[in-house]
């Protein structure tokens, strides 16, 4: 879309991980839009203040741990750093944008010398050189190659949709955490997007995103992904709401796409590769 400029056919963008979608509308590919319709169905926190873009829905970044190896699994994300943990857990590298996102929002919420010291824990307590997609780390509590592992809630929910090679079989085996419940509650991020800044079709890509904030698609749309709506009071696939109702950290996600350069910087001043 950067490429085309003006000459752009595109009428939206839609895409995953709220810093996908910051970068999109730093980089002037969004246009503002003003919908009565979507300001009252999306949560604040869930949009960009000036209408740029909007949530379609949310995944949360859970901890899942082996139910046989795994007595006392951490119950937040800061506990993930404690030594009880060393050489069990598995985690993606600091190069996904997942992960720079975890680590923005902890940024957000403690301050840089506290992120600094959880990314460190993190890295002393890896059970192997990050590795692979959310995917994999799962795979990894069935393998036996890993205790505790940080995924997006998605990819579990999809192995219990339709049978994922290395997990389906035997997912039982695996328990889960929705962190930081007793206090600012689980890492949420989002799949969503906006009108591109130079769409043809203006009104109708707005209607269209207008759409997807209804009920009908709500449903349609987090049943297709794996996700949680984000409208309130919309209909949960059986996979999620298999998972159980979860506090979700009401940080504005803009704050991710805000400290993912800070957060990288500390990812590479621990040496988390
Ligand atoms: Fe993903």
């Amino acid at each position: 879309m950067r490429a085309e400029g003006r000459n752009s056919p595109a009428d939206i963008l839609l895409t995953v991980d709220a810093g996908n979608i910051w970068r999109a509308a730093e980089a002037g590919l969004l246009q503002p839009i003003d919908s009565e319709a979507l300001t009252a169905r999306i949560p604040e926190n869930m949009r960009a203040a000036d209408g740029s873009w909007y949530a379609f829905s949310q995944r949360a970044r859970m901890i899942f741990y082996a139910k046989d190896r795994v007595e006392n699994p951490p119950e937040t994300y800061e506990a993930l750093a404690d030594p009880q943990y060393k050489g069990m857990i598995c985690a993606r590298s600091s190069s996904n944008i997942y992960m720079q996102s975890l680590l923005a929002s902890v940024v957000s919420h403690a301050g840089q010398d506290a992120a600094t010291d959880w990314a460190k824990g993190l890295h002393d307590n890896l059970a192997r050189k990050p590795q692979g997609g959310d995917t994999d780390q799962l795979r990894g509590l069935i393998s036996g190659e890993c205790d505790i592992a940080l995924a997006n809630s998605y990819y579990f929910a999809r192995a219990l949709r339709k049978p994922v090679k290395g997990l389906s079989d035997g997912i039982d085996a695996i328990g889960w955490v929705f962190p930081n419940q007793d206090d600012r509650g689980a890492h949420v991020n989002i799949s969503g997007g906006g009108v591109a800044a130079n769409a043809p079709n203006r009104e109708n890509a707005i209607r269209f995103l207008e759409y997807l904030a209804s009920d009908s698609a709500q449903a349609y749309f987090s049943a297709g992904n794996d996700e949680f709506p984000v409208v309130e009071g919309a209909t949960l696939s059986d996979e999620t709401a298999a998972l159980g109702a979860f506090e979700a950290d009401g940080l504005n996600v803009s704050e991710l796409g805000e400290h993912q350069k800070e957060a990288q910087i500390i990812y590479d001043r621990v040496g988390y590769p």
